[in-house]
């Protein structure tokens, strides 16, 4: 089954996040029964990268949203280890720099879009400007109220310039994310992940879910669409973020460029050297 056309946010839509089930997992039941579709996206998916990286003619920027502990870490892993390295990064924002701030905001972010045959992974994103900025009101709602038709606008001048964006929020429920801190909290390999700040934000859930509610309907376009993935399983927010990624990658309808060389000629100094 698809789920593209289920988990996406059509352009414009009001998203009410309580009537959309975190623990959702599709026709999937479990885990090892979602494996060998899993490993069917993950084989498309590199075999179509490796075509991006050959033809240079498009692009592909995944964008991750989702509060903490909803699994952007695990995706951006997930993501990298069906790709060859050399055509993918994966970029970090955290709070900006005294330089940054002294920006527009989109001033940090435009130097890590995707250059043309290559894909890159945004960990949080300009959309943080619309986010932990509107909850923890850093800038004046006049300002941050005009981020949206900004985001918009900035999307369509890099979805024109043939990057295809798919932007995933990560949706886990209050409960999920709980147990996940706890886990972060017993066992000795994640507790370097853990941050005072997943406390006090938690405290915000409700502001967060009407801010990402808000992201959704108005910055969901149809070159650039939200998919809102159900995250409590995490094998389901990976096929789901894979098949979706594969299906994309397979629109792009890319082509292995022709060879630059005459093939004919390079044979016959092939067959030369052969015999030397
Ligand atoms: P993490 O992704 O867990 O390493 O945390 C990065 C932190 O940076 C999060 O608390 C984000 O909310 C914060 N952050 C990212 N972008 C911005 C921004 N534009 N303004 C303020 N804080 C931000
Ligand atoms: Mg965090």
């Amino acid at each position: 089954m698809s789920y593209a056309k289920d988990l996406i946010v059509p352009p414009g839509k009001k998203v009410k996040l309580k009537d959309i089930d975190p623990g959702y997992h599709g026709t999937h039941e479990s885990s090892d029964k979602a494996l060998p579709d899993l490993q069917h996206y993950m084989e498309k998916i590199k075999a179509l990268q490796y075509t991006m990286y050959a033809e240079r003619g498009h692009s592909l920027l995944i964008v991750l949203q989702g509060i903490d502990a909803a699994g952007k870490d695990g995706v951006c892993r997930h993501v990298i280890d069906a790709m060859n390295p050399q055509g993918c990064s994966v970029v970090g924002f955290k709070q900006p720099s005294a330089e940054e701030q002294a920006h527009d905001f989109l001033w940090r972010i435009h130097p890590h879009t995707p250059a043309r045959g290559r894909t890159a992974i945004f960990n949080r994103s300009h959309y943080e400007d619309v986010l932990v900025v509107r909850v923890h009101k850093l800038a004046p709602e006049p300002v941050w109220s005009k981020h949206y038709e900004q985001i918009n606008a900035f999307e369509s001048l890099l979805t024109h310039n043939n990057t295809t964006i798919l932007k995933f929020f990560l949706y886990i429920s209050k409960d999920e994310q709980l147990a996940r801190f706890k886990q972060r909290l017993d066992d000795p390999s994640r507790q370097w992940k853990i941050s005072e700040s997943d406390y006090t934000e938690r405290a915000y859930w409700d502001d967060y879910i009407s801010a990402y509610e808000d992201m959704l309907e108005r910055c969901s376009t149809e070159k650039a669409p939200w998919y809102v993935i159900p995250s409590n399983h995490k094998w389901f927010r990976n096929l789901a973020v894979s098949q979706i990624m594969s299906e994309a990658m397979e629109k792009m309808d890319m082509k292995m460029p022709k060879p630059t060389v005459d093939l004919a000629h390079i044979r016959k100094a092939y067959h030369k050297a052969e015999k030397e």
